[in-house]
């Protein structure tokens, strides 16, 4: 298949590399957007708290991205996995899982994270339906219903916390020890949130949305809606793989520019940041696009004046 020649190729087509690539092409430079279509929040019916789209679903979202991104010629779309980069600064090769090669002078990983197996026995199928990761996103369809938060540890306390807001009537199932201090058991005892460190057998549900949780105990907890913390991967393994640096908590490393540890290698979105929102997700993808562009301009003006003398 013959190389195609682009000044960005951005891998990942969620909210981030969308919204670069609108940036990117209106800025008038040519950009490969590669994306396989399995974002992580394929699971939810809404998004929610996007200004101008709250409520659509992901699919609509999408779909009007890509209507006003074919405006710009520039930019073009290739479903496909990106599996292999070499190349550096300037001269990177990208290739897909469909034979495909893209030679480009930047690259912008926008692959999102994406959630590890979930172990616990009925909640694949409540997830994103009335099991939900974060309170800002649909804590308000389920306000002041009866909720149950399964966490444990340091962050239960904070999840239990935020999640107050929406809901008073909280029951904590932490799915095994509790990993608390004696101070933090005493605080929800007093804030009388019932907390039960048995595991869980099973969540039932109708229709994906919840009906109870159960637990190995035969305790049963009725409840309308879950909070969880599931744990998180990147979406790709590529960027580790090529040498980006890699947080401890599994993030690409990036400066408040969007550069990675290599040069030329740029990240935006949920992959390099804990805020996980479409509307932040978009943002740091618009900001890192213009200092791509801005990289590009300085480069090939550089050039110019060389020719000049
Ligand atoms: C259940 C749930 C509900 C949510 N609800 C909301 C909400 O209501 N409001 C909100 O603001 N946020 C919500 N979020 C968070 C939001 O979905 C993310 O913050 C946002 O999608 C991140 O955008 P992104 O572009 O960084 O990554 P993603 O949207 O995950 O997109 C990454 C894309 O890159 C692709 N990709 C990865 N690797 C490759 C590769 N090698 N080659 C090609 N393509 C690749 C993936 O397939 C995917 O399409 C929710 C998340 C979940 C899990």
């Amino acid at each position: 298949m013959e190389k195609q020649h682009v000044d960005v190729t951005i891998i990942g087509g969620g909210p981030s590399g969308l919204n670069a690539a609108l940036v990117l092409g209106r800025a008038r430079k040519k950009v490969a957007i590669i994306d396989e279509g399995r974002p992580r929040n394929a699971v939810t019916r809404e998004i929610h708290g996007f200004l101008t789209r709250d409520g659509v679903t992901p699919s609509e979202f999408r779909r009007i991205a890509k209507d006003e991104i074919s405006a710009y010629p520039s930019v073009s779309f290739v479903a496909d996995t990106a599996v292999g980069i070499t190349g550096t600064d300037g001269q990177f090769q990208i290739e897909t899982a469909h034979g495909q090669t893209f030679a480009s002078k930047k690259v912008l990983f926008a692959t999102g994270m994406k959630d590890e197996p979930l172990d616990i026995p009925g909640l694949a199928e409540v997830y994103g339906k009335s099991a939900f990761v974060c309170p800002y996103c649909d804590g308000w369809e389920l306000r002041d219903q009866p909720l149950v938060i399964i966490n444990k540890g340091a962050e239960l306390m904070h999840f239990a916390q935020l999640i107050s807001g929406w809901t008073n009537r909280l029951t904590v199932c932490t799915n095994g020890p509790d990993e608390l201090t004696d101070a933090e058991r005493e605080e929800f005892r007093r804030r009388q949130m019932p907390l039960f460190d048995s595991p869980i057998r099973h969540i039932d549900s109708s229709d994906g949305i919840v009906q109870q949780v159960v637990l190995e105990d035969g305790t049963a907890v009725p409840c309308r809606g879950i909070f969880f913390k599931p744990k998180l991967v990147l979406g790709s393994d590529l960027p580790q793989a090529f040498g980006c640096g890699i947080s401890e908590d599994g993030m690409i490393i990036v400066d408040e520019f969007g550069k990675t540890n290599i040069s030329g290698i740029y990240s935006a979105g949920d992959a390099a940041s804990r805020l996980h929102q479409a509307i932040a997700a978009a943002s740091t993808g618009a900001f890192v696009a213009a200092v791509i562009n801005n990289e590009l301009n300085t480069e090939s003006w550089g050039r110019k004046n060389e020719h000049d003398n």
